[in-house]
């Protein structure tokens, strides 16, 4: 793995890894990383060139590149306290943050003198990048998305904060056991994580439970709580070729001296003691739902947890700032926080909390400085996923917020009768308190009702929440309504994924792209440059074989890199273990078994597939397990065409949507969430556009849908449903295996599928007719990259500093440090 030659010329460098903007390989840079990293291996690791595994050399490595960080990471928090900008802070239950080495690297400038450095020593960076566990602390797309919002944050130079949950365990590692779905902890923590901080000198107190206590005046405390610490480990998050390096700050659970005191002193030392794992359970695990509201009560502990000590966090800033005059008058000028879907949103009732019973602030002072300080993203429309608290189990953990949020909606709802008078239906539809059934919290009306903006992720998206979810508060409050299409870093998912087509971009237009996507632009110069064309070629036949070497590596699998590689990369995952067809019927609900179904379903159909001899020389269906961010770096590089296909008016956006098109892979997709505006930039000629419009969609669902009809009236699809039904694909000695997802599709259809079924063959038909005109595709391909820059996270991240946060999207700009480490 690690070869032992001694030196490489400066040209065999520059071959290796391109020259453009990966850092240039400084001769005392590279002096200076080789001498660091074998003091870490030496003095951190305590091992020497003998015993070195190759995890030990990613620690050295990991250790080197930390040393880089401090300086800078020292002097940005040093210039925002003498700058006193107003700080932003994205509240977050997840963070889906994928590798850090490679990315801090680039983001320094330093990949090509480590390279060098590495290579003098007989090493491999790509093969020790590989040892790197991700830090999987996300579901998939919206904690990725919090990922790139950080990235751009510090690149554009924001004083910005992340805030959330360091979980022992991330999302767990999906192993697939005879084509069904094995779920493994991610026990991602095991061999260290050097790219934190722990700060257990700031312990914060988190209370739960208890009671309210009225005092002889009226005022209102929570007393009789329990409480749990939370302590802070921060990540420092460098800004791409800037000197800002920002701080993503998660929080862990931990047990106060005197959890469970009442053990202690009845003598039960051992048991107290290791009662104490019960308090720290809360940061313990990352629910694994994506999209599912579950309601289970260590959920809403792990939200208010996060959200109680960023608050305590955030004022102790405050307090300790320039502009702090003893009062509360100007927080709003001087915080803005974001908060990321409705996970965070008791953050509300929280800092009411805080102003009233604490500060002794009047409630609408209180109020008004909430509602200025707050704004939420909303990222679903689905009635399973949004988030609606029983009322028993608030009373239970959070008396006192409660009742908070029960003013709250008295204050509003007599706001709303006020304006509507007499319309006692559009009250009750707006009322915070849902009465039907076991009464229950909307925490999504809670946000709308307090922030000051509330936006959706794509531009139908905003739309579609305007006209239904929250229809009522868009004609209360219109001017709270926006939108902010979703982004993706540039730098991760072009820069530092695919060094081949970087280098390419990078030698037709110049560098400047990676901090300016709309650059990209430039490339439609060269849609009629043949030679450019068959570059662009060149370039993903390179990746696709890497990739094609990478599935044989680690899945067995031959796959023809000539062929085309065709990729869904939806995530399907559930909580609940089936590895059977006894566990599947025994799963509670029918989403959850569905899901199950369809993972053993896709490997049971790539078996049949590719074990025929006709077939399978000329398809193969892949089903890639344990999906995650270090995995999809690989695939996007590697793509061709990218199956974007959900029913319009499902997908809120998408955003490996915008990775695909960033890599030159062309899209087959339905104007659902972020395509309808990437096909806008890119012109539709160049994308496989099928299916229903949301038009289409609701006026189907109006006038009553069957899909049996199109069952019946198509023999095609009839065909493959029926192979589904009759055993083609189920095991042996269970034909009726699939019968259940057979009569889902045919009886119920929740996402009318099959009625979009025959103008999606007829787009597949086009993309597999055009694929065959290698001139054709590629010119697509190029104008696809082309119109890739509206979808730079950094775009979306000054949208949302411009229209919500109220702070210059261009940043502050650090002064260059003076020494170089
Ligand atoms: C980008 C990304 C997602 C989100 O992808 P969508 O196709 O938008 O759902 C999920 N998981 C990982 C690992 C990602 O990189």
């Amino acid at each position: 793995m690690f070869n032992d030659s001694e030196s490489a010329s400066d040209s065999d460098i520059e071959k290796r890894r391109g020259l453009s903007v990966r850092g240039i390989a400084e001769v005392a840079n590279v002096v200076n990383i080789k001498k660091t990293f074998n003091r870490h291996l030496h003095f951190t690791l305590v091992k020497d060139r003998n015993v070195a595994t190759p995890r030990d050399y990613y620690l050295s490595l990991a250790h080197t590149v930390w040393d880089h960080l401090c300086s800078r990471w020292i002097r940005t928090h040093q210039f925002y306290y003498q700058q006193d900008p107003k700080r932003v802070y994205y509240l977050s239950l997840e963070f889906y943050m994928g590798r850090t080495l490679t990315n801090t690297m680039a983001n320094l400038g330093l990949t090509q003198a480590v390279e060098e450095a590495l290579y003098q020593l007989g090493l491999d960076l790509e093969d020790i990048e590989e040892i790197e566990d991700d830090a999987g602390l996300g579901n998939g797309g919206l904690g990725r998305l919090a990922a790139c919002f950080l990235d751009s944050m510090a690149t554009l130079g924001l004083a910005a904060y992340g805030y959330g949950i360091r979980y022992d365990y991330g999302i767990f590692q999906q192993k697939i056991a005879d084509g069904w779905q094995v779920e493994e902890p991610d026990d991602w923590l095991r061999f260290g994580n050097p790219w934190e901080k722990a700060r257990p000198e700031y312990l914060l107190p988190i209370s739960f439970y208890g009671r309210v206590d009225v005092g002889p005046d009226g005022s209102k405390r929570w007393v009789d709580a329990q409480t749990v610490l939370a302590m802070p480990y921060d990540t420092p998050v460098p800004g791409f070729g800037n000197n800002n390096c920002n701080t993503l700050r998660l929080w862990t659970a931990k047990a106060p001296q005197s959890f469970n005191l009442h053990s202690f002193n009845s003598g039960e030392y051992i048991s107290a003691v290791c009662d104490r794992n019960q308090a720290e359970n809360i940061s313990r695990v990352l629910y694994p739902n994506d999209n599912f509201f579950e309601g289970k009560e260590l959920r809403l502990k792990q939200e208010y947890f996060l959200v109680a000590a960023t608050l305590q966090d955030i004022i102790r800033r405050f307090r300790n700032s320039k502009s702090y005059n003893h009062c509360f008058d100007n927080f709003a000028d001087k915080v803005a926080i974001q908060l990321n879907d409705t996970h965070p949103s008791l953050a509300i009732p929280e800092l009411m909390r805080i102003f009233i019973d604490q500060e002794k602030l009047a409630w609408d002072a209180a109020w008004s400085i909430c509602v200025a300080t707050f704004a939420y993203t909303n990222h679903t429309i689905l009635p399973e996923a949004l988030e609606r608290w029983p009322v028993q189990t608030l009373a239970k953990c959070l008396p006192r917020h409660l009742e908070i949020i029960y003013d709250i909606n008295q204050r509003f709802l007599a706001y709303v009768s006020e304006r509507y008078p007499g319309d006692m239906d559009r009250i009750r539809r707006m009322s915070l308190v849902e009465e039907d059934g076991c009464k229950r919290i909307n925490m999504a009306y809670l946000c709308v009702v307090g922030s000051h903006a509330v936006n959706g992720v794509a531009r139908i998206h905003s739309d579609l929440i305007k006209k239904h979810v929250f229809k009522d508060f868009y004609e209360l409050w219109p001017e709270r309504f926006q939108n902010k299409t979703n982004g993706i870093t540039p730098r991760r998912w072009l820069l530092l994924c695919n060094p081949g087509l970087s280098d390419l971009l990078s030698d037709k237009i110049g560098p400047a792209w990676i901090t300016d996507l709309d650059q990209l632009r430039q490339l439609t110069d060269f849609q009629d440059n043949e030679h450019v064309l068959r570059e662009l070629v060149k370039v993903k036949s390179q990746a696709k074989r890497k990739f094609a070497d990478f599935v044989m590596r680690e899945f067995k699998v031959k796959i023809d890199p000539s062929s085309m590689f065709d990729i869904q990369d939806r995530i399907i995952r559930t909580t609940q273990s089936a590895n059977s067809p006894e566990r599947l019927a025994a799963l509670p609900t029918w989403p959850l078994r569905n899901i199950k179904a369809i993972i053993k379903l896709i490997n049971s159909v790539a078996k049949v597939i590719n074990n025929d001899p006709i077939v399978g020389n000329r398809l193969r269906v892949l089903f890639l397990e344990n999906y995650r961010v270090s995995l999809a770096e690989k695939i996007f590089p590697a793509a061709d065409l990218s199956e974007q296909i959900s029913t319009a008016g499902t997908e809120a956006s998408g955003t490996g949507n915008m990775k695909f098109m960033l890599n030159g892979a062309l899209t087959i997709g339905t104007m659902d969430g972020a395509n309808v505006e990437m096909c806008e930039e890119m012109g539709r000629e160049n994308m496989f556009v099928f299916g229903m419009s949301v038009e289409e969609v609701e006026a189907l669902s109006r006038s009553g849908y069957r899909p049996a009809d199109h069952y019946a009236s198509s023999p095609e699809l009839r065909r493959c449903l029926d192979m589904i039904r009759d055993g083609v694909f189920s095991p042996p000695d269970n034909a009726g295996l699939f019968r259940d997802v057979f009569d889902s599709l045919v009886y119920h259809d929740r996402f009318m599928l099959l009625a979009d079924y025959k103008d999606y063959i007829r787009a597949q038909d086009l993309a597999a007719e055009t694929y065959l005109d290698q001139a054709k595709w590629s010119r697509m391909c190029l104008l696809n990259i082309a119109a890739a820059g509206k979808f730079s996270s950094d775009r979306t991240i000054s949208e949302y500093a411009k229209d919500i946060w109220n702070v210059d999207p261009h940043g502050i700009k650090l002064p260059a440090p003076t020494s170089r480490l």
